[in-house]
């Protein structure tokens, strides 16, 4: 194997989720703004896609890992050959229709069949599939903007492919994005004058597209502190004019550009303002709700990263399972004494099957919470979007969930990417296999678009304590359901069992801890990680719950490679409960025996 070859997708989980278990042919296709999709063909699009990732995204996996971008020095940045064959193969077969609505030109893909897409393509190469972020800014423009706005830029997004960046990072805002500096000044109607410097922006140039437009957060002149006072802004790096055409070279320039652990292919870059030239921009909607209007962004991006953390886990455990069943070491454990005893596989060593299921279990829990949020959005779109009354339980959970996807499975996978390379032994540490790359190129998941911490923030003050647990309430509802549902006769007693237990354990660390910050915010401070994983463990091991209580429907029929399947989803879930879900009955006492005693250890003392 070349570990230009490296990505190896799972396109049967992927469509066990979508048509066994969330049964999105009835549920979304066909429905609302999903009105032409119907299950063949979203099943035709995502094998489509695996092709085209096998064949255009990941031969440049290593390329753009080993040949490093060129920055001019003036502001333009190049892609290595390989990233630029993928864009153009993305772009010339037409697979950013896949997720644009059908009055853009799109086939109007519910999100879960194009979060699936989105999987499959940040497994193969996840620094090209960063540089398509303009497509989805031309949805975001459309959906905010003025219909000025729009006829200038929207059209010549699509058509012509430019690229798009989020743009709200600076030296001194980082998490704390309301410390922004950059300011800007009114000129006419619109359109603004902006200065200031942005760093760590990712595709702040390339080479590839005409055009890059930059949504900036930028302060205007008499706006008050913190991210309330902040405005968005259309910032292209070329102006456009009021009629479409092409301006001259706007003040928006790229002033360094990052050396970085990983994804080394993408593009993150000082972005600075208004420095030698004016830097023009459009205030979106030509209305001042900025933080809002960046959260559109802000919320794919997170959805985002937590994809690009599974379908890495994905192909690195297919990896490692490949590997282990070729590779040869030692005798059967039973037999280590034995000389004569023949080597065996390594995949018969117990260690090594206990390596293979925690990753095996994760992955496929990781992407079932994933792709069932998904599901829940592409409800909310069904019942008129983020506004309607009608969509505000499902929207209100797809909020909840955002950051156990983000947070938790960034977290995780980096963790059990150290395994999957420990299933090669050395070997895993050469570049002649993808590991060593997937978890330089993973670390960069638990940092941005809000640190793990952050989304731990999030989860506990934002969308549970506001709405007082109404949502949180309502998720372990569903999740009391399943087990109630769970017959006293089938064969998933244990699952039950340990489903049960840890959702009284969840229960009762939000309990414990709504108490413990009436004492003191700084126990949230302390605990909110440890929160945000325990809820995250438990919804995924009801995922593979409700996965199981299909497989077991399904398995005494199936043959061949199907029974295989359904015999393996059976093993994640027992495993899962067996040795994953007793573990948040620690996370509840330690969150129980919290102190604050560490506030207390003089900063001198660490
Ligand atoms: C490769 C890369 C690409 C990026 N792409 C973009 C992009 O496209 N657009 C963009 O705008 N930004 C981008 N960023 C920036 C990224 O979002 C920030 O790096 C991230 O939000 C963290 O900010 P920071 O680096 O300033 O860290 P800091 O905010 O300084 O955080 C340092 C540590 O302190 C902790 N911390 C900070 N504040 C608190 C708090 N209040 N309570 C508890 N703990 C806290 C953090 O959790 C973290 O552990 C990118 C960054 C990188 C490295």
């Amino acid at each position: 194997m070349t570990t230009s070859a490296h990505f190896r997708s799972n396109l049967r989980d992927i469509f066990f989720n979508l048509f066994e278990v969330l049964d999105i042919g009835a549920s979304s296709l066909g429905k609302g703004p999903f009105q032409s999709m119907d299950a063949d063909t979203a099943r035709e699009a995502l094998v489509g896609i695996e092709e085209f990732a096998q064949q255009y995204f990941a031969p440049g996996f290593v390329e753009g890992d080993r040949v490093p971008l060129q920055f001019d020095g003036k502001g333009n940045v190049k892609l290595p050959p390989s990233f630029v064959r993928a864009l153009n193969g993305y772009y010339e077969g037409g697979w950013n229709k896949l997720e644009l609505p059908e009055h853009l030109g799109g086939y109007g893909a519910p999100p879960s069949v194009s979060w699936a897409s989105f999987e499959i393509l940040a497994a193969a190469n996840a620094a090209v599939t960063f540089y398509l972020l303009g497509n989805f800014l031309a949805k975001v423009i459309d959906n905010l903007a003025t219909d000025e706005q729009k006829k200038r830029y929207v059209p010549n997004i699509l058509e012509h492919h430019w690229g798009g960046t989020m743009v709200l990072t600076e030296p001194d805002a980082g998490s704390d994005v309301g410390a922004g500096l950059t300011r800007a000044k009114h000129v006419a109607g619109d359109e603004y004058l902006l200065e200031g410097v942005k760093r760590f922006i990712t595709n702040g140039d390339f080479d590839q597209p005409k055009n890059i437009v930059h949504l900036v957060l930028a302060r205007p002149e008499g706006a008050g502190p913190g991210t309330k006072g902040l405005s968005m802004f259309i910032v292209p790096k070329y102006w456009v004019e009021a009629d479409g055409s092409l301006g001259e070279r706007n003040g928006a320039v790229v002033t360094q550009v990052e050396h970085k652990m990983g994804i080394k292919g993408s593009s993150t870059c000082e972005l600075t303002l208004g420095a030698d030239a004016p830097c023009r921009g459009l205030l979106v909607g030509n209305v001042h709700q900025g933080i809002a209007q960046m959260f559109h962004v802000i919320e794919y991006a997170r959805m985002g990263v937590g994809t690009k953390s599974i379908g890495t886990l994905s192909t690195a455990y297919l990896n490692a399972l490949a590997y282990t069943k070729e590779r040869k070491q030692g005798a059967d454990l039973t037999r280590a004494a034995d000389k004569t005893a023949p080597r065996v596989e390594i995949i018969r060593h117990p260690d090594v099957r206990r390596m293979l299921m925690l990753q095996k279990s994760f992955v496929e829990g990781l992407r079932a919470m994933a792709l069932w949020t998904a599901q829940l959005q592409d409800t909310v779109a069904i019942q008129g979007g983020h506004d309607a009354v009608e969509a505000k339980q499902a929207d209100a959970l797809n909020d909840l969930l955002l950051p156990l996807i983000k947070g938790y499975s960034s977290e995780k996978v980096y963790e059990l990417l150290s395994l999957s390379l420990q299933c090669f032994g050395g070997s895993g540490y050469i570049q002649d296999y993808p590991i060593e790359q997937y978890i330089r190129d993973q670390k960069i998941d638990s940092l941005y678009e809000g640190t793990t911490h952050i989304q731990a923030q999030d989860l506990f003050f934002r969308k549970v304590a506001r709405d007082r647990g109404q949502t949180l309430q309502g998720l372990l509802g569903r999740i009391k359901a399943t087990v109630d549902a769970i017959g006293d006769t089938t064969e998933l007693q244990v699952e039950k069992a340990a489903l049960g237990k840890a959702l009284g354990d969840v229960s009762a660390i939000f309990m414990t801890m709504l108490g413990k910050v009436a004492q003191s915010v700084y126990h949230a401070g302390f605990q909110g990680n440890r929160i945000l994983f325990a809820l995250a463990e438990l919804v995924i091991g009801w995922r593979l719950t409700v996965q199981a209580q299909i497989a077991l429907a399904k398995v005494g029929a199936a043959v061949g490679d199907d029974r295989a399947f359904y015999q393996g989803k059976l093993a994640s879930a027992r495993f899962f409960a067996r040795q994953i879900l007793p573990g948040i009955a620690m996370h509840r006492q330690l969150i129980e025996q919290g102190d604050l005693e560490l506030m207390d250890v003089p900063d001198e003392a660490f």
